[in-house]
């Protein structure tokens, strides 16, 4: 469905997923699934300062929502809450037809493209960002930041 360079990119985060695991005492955790799919996204943070200090995403389901949560986190780290929020309004943007986020260790998000030809496949690549978008504001409510 993808051309090949996309799709071994997208295998590659599928096979080697980075920031793997979970952190030891996560500031904030959230479960997000996508039960058309069966994926789903466990994600940890650790906020510092308004800002992103650690990053943990553990999960199963589908490569596209694996590689799209795993890309994700490549760019987290030191990101105010306001900066990882405009990126996620981006990834969907770009799930509309925008272009890809242009932001350091997104680089791969573009082999996630042509996934907005194929509307069921969206929410796989989105469930990542979603569980982001949910885990900052779980993050606020609880913090009051
Ligand atoms: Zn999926």
């Amino acid at each position: 469905m993808l051309d090949d360079l996309y799709r071994e990119i997208i295998l590659d985060h599928y096979r080697s997923p980075r920031n793997r695991g979970k952190l030891e005492h996560p500031d904030v955790q959230v479960r997000g699934n996508n039960p058309v799919c069966g994926d789903e996204v466990v994600l940890d943070l650790n906020v510092a300062d308004g800002t992103i200090a650690e990053v943990a995403y553990a999960g199963n389901g589908c490569s596209i929502s694996q590689a799209s949560a795993s890309i994700m986190t490549q760019s987290l780290r030191g990101r105010s809450l306001d900066e990882a929020l405009e990126l996620v309004q981006q990834m969907e943007a770009m799930m509309k037809g925008g272009s890809a986020p242009e932001a350091e260790g997104l680089e791969d998000l573009e082999a996630l493209e042509g996934v907005r030809k194929f509307p069921a496949r969206v929410k796989c690549a989105l469930l990542g960002w979603e569980t982001l978008k949910e885990s900052i504001q779980k993050y606020r409510l609880e913090h009051k930041a």
